[in-house]
């Protein structure tokens, strides 16, 4: 694709769409760039992007940069209803994300994760089995690094692992992953995507595109996934938690393939350290990558035996006498907090709240009567979480993340788990899910000084 003297407009200056800028200005385009925003990342981007040759504007977004240009170039950030998008609508400009302008450019081989929770850990499941087994694995997308910025890493032997989201799909109608995977929909980014079917057919971008020669991993057990392999023209292999005819699943502590009527044990679960059921299911999706990809058994069990938890994901931070905090900020949807819950064996306080995104709270309620003695809720998000919950009462309202946290601790006996796992986006207290976790391995380390030796 020549994009020489072509005029792109990139709307959204953070990670991504700074990275589509430079990558333009590289490819010779006449690039504008605008952000309504004046945090202080983007006005760094854009005082950048300017020393470059860009036109840069930030606080708005006027007519004439989209008037202008012949493509419009989005971030995952931009919601629709930004007026940047609306005018490209208005003037008819064709709109594409960073991942489909990236994808014009890559050499290598992609392989696309998404699903509403778990893509972080199956794609670097997935990358470090991949090199494990000696294979060249660049990871990139939603994970950290942009897609773009990638590129001088990949060649023609490279597999790409790529972390989609839903927003990152919307916009790339060419796309098309060697190896897709779809781990599991749940309601999540609502207040973005407005109805689940929405939700539901961004997602299924990711393997629209595909070939008869290409490879869609579904997870079976999910009911709205298993449903995709209708619509889909590549090879579908299933996973699932219980026996079935062809795929991988889980049996008697290993993780099984069967095909042609035949059953292989590829993997021993007991030596896993990423514990909880959730977890089984990504490991079972990043065996089918590796089944497919033919790599060696042992080097799988391998990677995956020394694959410890990320941080921010059921991370252990330790002990304040016989409490054990885990911190889970990265979760933002009631079933990612059902997953935590369940791969807990200990009575938990919860700490959940935060910015709500659209979903229903009330889902996790049956599990919370069960298993958690007590929750406190924090933040913007506190009371309609409190009203979703019709019959369990346990819980306390508090506005401040700290004093939240200081509150469940305060309810904790020996042997509980206070358990921060928010189900809620992070924006109202914090810029990010990780600044929220740091949080609260910071209020961990204040009270364990606090607390009377043991
Ligand atoms: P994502 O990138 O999709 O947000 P992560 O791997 O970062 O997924 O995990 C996000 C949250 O979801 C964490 O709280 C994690 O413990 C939980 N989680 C991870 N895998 C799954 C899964 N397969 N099903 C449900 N929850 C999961």
């Amino acid at each position: 694709m020549n994009f020489k003297n072509k005029k792109v407009t990139v709307v959204g200056l953070g990670r991504s769409g700074f990275a589509a800028a430079k990558f333009l200005v590289r490819q010779g385009a006449i690039v504008f760039a605008t952000d309504a925003s004046t945090r202080s990342d983007v006005l760094e981007n854009a005082c950048f992007l300017k020393s470059l040759g860009v036109q840069a504007e930030t606080g708005r977004h006027t007519a004439p940069f989209i008037k202008k240009s012949a493509l419009v170039v989005t971030s995952p950030g931009v919601p629709k209803t930004s007026p940047a998008l609306v005018l490209a609508k208005k003037y008819r400009r064709p709109v594409i994300s960073e991942i489909e302008l990236a994808s014009y450019f890559c050499k290598g081989r992609i392989i696309g994760i998404t699903g509403s929770n778990g893509k972080t850990t199956t794609s670097h499941l997935v990358h470090r089995v991949l090199k494990r087994a000696g294979r060249k694995s660049v990871l990139c997308g939603n994970v950290g690094r942009s897609f773009l910025d990638a590129l001088p890493d990949i060649d023609s032997k490279s597999w790409v692992v790529l972390e989609l989201s839903s927003f990152q799909l919307e916009d790339s109608p060419s796309f098309r992953p060697r190896i897709a995977v779809v781990l599991n929909i749940s309601p999540n980014h609502l207040d973005r995507h407005k109805t689940l079917e929405d939700y539901v057919s961004a997602k299924e971008r990711v393997f629209l595109n595909q070939k008869k020669t290409d490879a869609l991993i579904l997870n079976f057990d999910d009911p709205v996934v298993r449903k995709m392999a209708m619509k889909a023209c590549s090879r579908v292999i299933s996973f699932s938690k219980s026996r079935l005819q062809q795929g991988v699943f889980s049996d008697r502590g290993h993780v099984v393939v069967r095909q042609n009527g035949a059953d292989v044990r590829w993997l021993r679960v007991a030596g896993f350290q990423l514990k909880g059921s959730h977890n089984l299911e990504n490991i079972m999706a990043a065996t089918a990558v590796a089944c497919l990809l033919k790599l060696p058994k042992k080097s799988v069990q391998s990677a995956l035996d020394h694959f410890t938890t990320l941080e921010h994901r059921m991370e252990p931070l330790g002990k304040i006498g016989a409490v054990q905090f885990v911190n889970d900020s990265k979760s933002t949807t009631p079933d990612s907090t059902k997953a935590a819950i369940q791969a807990l064996r200990t009575p938990i306080v919860l700490i959940a709240g935060g910015r709500d995104k659209g979903v229903d709270f009330g889902r996790i309620e049956p599990l919370l009567l069960e298993q958690v003695k007590a929750a406190v809720l924090y933040g913007e998000a506190r009371r309609k979480i409190a009203s979703a919950w019709k019959s369990y009462r346990s819980y306390q309202l508090q506005e401040d993340f700290k004093q939240a946290v200081e509150r469940g601790f305060s309810l904790c006996s020996p042997g509980d788990t206070l358990l921060l796992s928010p189900m809620c986006a992070s924006y109202d207290q914090f810029h990010s899910f990780e600044e929220r976790g740091e949080t609260f391995k910071r209020i961990f380390e204040e009270l364990k000084c606090r607390a009377p030796a043991y």
